[in-house]
This record gives structure tokens, sequence and C-alpha cells, in this order.
């Protein structure tokens, strides 16, 4: 703390005393937090038999999101997402969640900016509360930027050996995804035009794939325990560019079948024109993207959600999207660029 003015240790401290009070280490024999906040590290125990696997996710304003576009709870809800997506990719459980927040100076200054970081972690509650993940731990800082600047790290289990990997495919297998694509970008682009302001109150819902996407744990889960997949990867980037990384992994090639993709509603409604190329190319829609053997009998919903199958896993190194009148076409890795290029 050496050369810090006291107004901002003050300021510090009563961030850390947030996330200290936001954290909802649960108590009792059950419980895999043997030691949450307080101490210099937590200390976690998975359950036995249990692989632990880890991931860590950036929310950077200007790069994953826009305070003008995204409603604090919003963002929050999505740095959680983000992390729990991976998760559920392998089929894994949450453990606990690490957030390493950085506000800009003049955040933790004003009233304004400390109810942005309270809703910050109103969403970010609400979705750990329904994921069933306690925030274990975190670190803050004044972020030089003038932008908000956070780092989410998750920590899962699964059975040993069991976890989903994107290096299983085969040649010959299924592919599917779970419920509905291309509604994350279709949102944004409604954001674009009408601010998250007029939204009314906070309340994540499946209606605003972008604002407040449902990572498929609970899919995931599914697919270990009924051992259904052979691979498995989370949309994060887009369909195009996702599936060429399962494809890469497994060492395949693929054939999408156009007609059969479940475009979200908002997308179909939003830019008609347009809903095709955000299914395949948008991003962040956080669905799972998963392969099985031909001869498994899929159900159709898993957990609640929609299950479609999508396509095959070939033994060319290409992949392709198969139209309605059965010609094919390159499907070049066209996936998410955020504001990137358009507005930072
Ligand atoms: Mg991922």
């Amino acid at each position: 703390m050496l050369g810090l003015t006291m107004k901002k240790a003050m300021g510090e401290l009563a961030l850390i005393e947030q996330i200290r009070a936001e954290s909802s280490a649960p108590r009792g024999r059950m419980s895999n937090i043997v030691l949450g906040i307080g101490d210099d590290c937590a200390i976690l125990r998975p359950p036995r038999g249990h692989e632990v696997l880890v991931t860590t996710d950036f929310t950077l304003e200007g790069r994953h999101f826009r305070r003008d576009w995204h409603p604090p709870e919003s963002v929050g809800h999505r740095a959680l997402a983000r992390g729990l997506s991976d998760l559920a990719a392998m089929g894994a459980r949450p453990l606990a969640a690490f957030l390493s927040l950085a506000p800009p100076r003049e955040m933790m200054r004003t009233a304004a900016g400390r109810r942005w970081v309270d809703r910050f972690f109103l969403g970010l509650r609400a979705l750990a509360k329904t994921s069933a993940v306690p925030l274990a731990g975190g670190d803050t800082a004044e972020s030089p930027s003038g932008h908000v600047l956070a780092d989410i790290v998750l920590l899962g289990s699964a059975p040993a050996g069991r976890a989903l990997r994107r290096s299983g495919g085969r040649p010959g297998d299924a592919l599917y995804v779970t419920g509905a694509l291309g509604g994350a970008a279709a949102e944004l682009a409604l954001l674009e035009r009408t601010p998250s302001s007029k939204l009314g109150k906070f309340a994540a819902s499946q209606s605003h794939p972008q604002l407040y996407p449902q990572p498929r744990l609970a899919v995931g889960l599914a697919l270990v325990r009924r051992n259904l997949a052979t691979a498995a990867i989370d949309l994060s980037d887009g369909l195009s560019t996702d599936l060429a990384h399962l494809c890469h992994e497994s060492n395949v090639g693929a054939e999408i079948s156009t007609p059969a993709l479940p475009i979200h509603l908002l997308a179909q409604q939003a830019v008609p024109a347009r809903a095709l190329d955000w299914a395949l190319n948008g991003g962040e829609d956080y669905e799972l993207l998963f392969a099985a053997r031909p001869t498994i009998r899929m159900p159709s919903t898993l957990a609640g959600v929609p299950i479609t199958r999508i396509g095959t896993l070939t033994r060319t190194s290409t992949i392709s999207l198969i139209d309605a009148r059965g010609r094919s076409h390159p499907l070049k890795p066209g996936g998410w660029q955020h504001f990137a290029n358009r507005h930072t």
C-alpha cells in the first residue's frame, strides 16, 4: 500500500469488503470450500474421485462490453457466464469463482460510480446463485485507463477422466447444438439503436441472449453423466470459428446443414437478411456444440434445453455448409470481432 493516498486505500478497502460481502462460501460438511475470503488463499476440496478444471476470462470495457449499451447487471452476469460456459463445455460442475475487478479511479469517487459497481455485483450474484457457484475470493485495484477491467477465474470439477474435450470427435459423429444461434448478435445490433437504459428493471431472462446469456451447465453435466458426447466446445466466438476449433483438435472436417440450423427468433425478427450470418458468425451465444457417435439416440431436449442435429463430422479437412438444394459451400471461420474494428 506504500505511496497510496488514504482516499484511494479507502476506496480499495471498500471494494474488497464488497467482494467479501458478496462471497457466499457455504459452510458445512458438504461444502467444497474449506476456506473462503479472509486469508491469503482460498482452500478448496474437490469431490472424491474428481479432477479440477480451471478457466479464466477477461471482461474489458470497450472490448467485451460498452457501458452505454450494457447495463451494469449485464456486465456482471456476462463476466461470470463466460467462465461458467467454459465449464459447461467440458461437463464440469462449478466449484468456486474468483473475481479481480479494476474500476477506473473516478468511478469509486462518485455515488453514480459506486452504484454501477453495486449493480455489477447484483447481476453477478444472481447468476452465481442460480448456478450454485460461490464467489470465494478476488482482488481489486484502480484501473489507470478510465475503463472497467475485470478478470474472472472459474474452478470446476468432473469425474476423473470424464471431462469433455474438443479432441474426441471422430468421422461419422453427429453434430448437435443446444438452444438457438444468432440471438446475442441480433440483440447487440438492437442495443446499438436503443440504449439499454430503456430496458426497465433488471431481470435476467432467456429473451436477452446478448445481455444475459444462459451457460448450459446442466446440459454439460447430463452429457457426461449419460455418456452421450465424444467432443464438445462452447459457442463463444461463433459457430464457424468454434466448429473449426473442434474439427482442428479432433483432426476431422464437418458438413453443416444450413436449413437445420436453429436460428434465434430475435435474429429472425430483427433483420431476417442477416440472421444466418449472425447464427454462423455472431458469437457470444454461449450454447454448446457437441459431437456424438451416430448410434447414440439423442434426446430432443437435455435439462429442458432443445438439442438440434446440425451436421456430421467427416474424414476430410474441410468444413462445408450444405444449403437447402444440396449445394456445398466452404464455411470459413468468421467469428466474433466484437467492438475491435467497429467502435473502439
Ligand atoms: Mg470456451
